[in-house]
């Protein structure tokens, strides 16, 4: 059985005021009618000031970072380390999200190192995928986020494989407003979920959580939830609203 996965992911948005506010605003409201597993990933400046009000208001709610690099310490000018995020109580890490990827350029090679870090640090990786729409309309969606996978995962090990998550975004629905039909949006889940069994065996491919995002809302995450290797949800705009996120955290699920 997968633990239901649902994560905010916050972007650029926020100064460590703001997410204060916003968090004690949804501790306030928090209910969690599926007992997922929920986390807030806010920019790097916030996490500290997140972090006192999720532990003060001893909120079930876990704290994750957007980014991170995969060194240690040193001369990385700008750069912010897991040995650094895992001090301040983060848990999980946003890696290889498309907008990382699209500009700032970072390849399955950077977020290979940088899963790799992040267990190392014993962090959780969420470790993003997806096609653009070119790719999907060539047809070759499948082919290349597999391939993104066995580039992401090279080297990995067995055990790691529990603390990883794995979000499928197909970068045309990521802020567009348009979501992949939940249909499509399982296949390639699922199609994931099998590519993990090849790699780690079926044991692993069926506990490791996979997330879908690209526009997930209130009004479509039920439908989504309902599908069998959809097991929670990265969500950008909708997770700036304590009131839509509460609702997405409660979707209409079997409770
Ligand atoms: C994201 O930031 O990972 C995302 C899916 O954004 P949105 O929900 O706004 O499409």
């Amino acid at each position: 059985m997968r633990r239901p996965f649902i994560a905010g992911n916050w972007k650029m948005n926020m100064t460590h005021l703001q997410a204060a506010n916003f968090i004690q605003d949804l501790g306030d409201k928090y209910n969690n009618k599926n007992n997922c597993e929920v986390a807030v990933c806010p920019p790097a400046t916030a996490l500290k000031s997140v972090k006192t009000i999720i532990d003060s208001d001893n909120l079930d709610i876990k704290l994750g970072a957007q980014n991170m690099y995969y060194e240690t310490s040193g001369a990385f000018t700008g750069e912010i380390s897991p040995v650094m995020l895992k001090a301040l109580g983060v848990e999980y890490v946003i890696i290889g999200h498309s907008e990382r990827r699209q500009y700032f350029g970072e390849t399955n090679s950077d977020i290979n190192k940088k899963t790799k870090a992040a267990f190392n640090a014993d962090l959780k990786p969420i470790m993003c995928v997806g096609e653009s729409l070119e790719i999907r309309e060539s047809g070759k969606a499948g082919q290349f986020v597999l391939s993104q996978i066995e580039e992401c995962l090279d080297g990995i090990d067995e055990e790691s494989m529990v603390d990883l998550t794995v979000a499928y975004e197909p970068i045309w629905a990521i802020g567009t407003g348009k979501t992949a039909t939940s249909g499509d949006a399982n296949d390639m889940c699922a199609a994931i979920r099998k590519k993990i069994g090849e790699l780690y065996g079926k044991k692993i491919s069926e506990t490791t959580i996979i997330q879908y995002g690209g526009s997930v809302k209130p009004s479509n995450i039920s439908e989504l939830m309902k599908m069998s290797d959809i097991d929670g949800a990265l969500v950008g705009g909708a997770s700036l609203e304590v009131d839509d996120f509460m609702d997405i955290i409660n979707y209409q699920g079997s409770q």
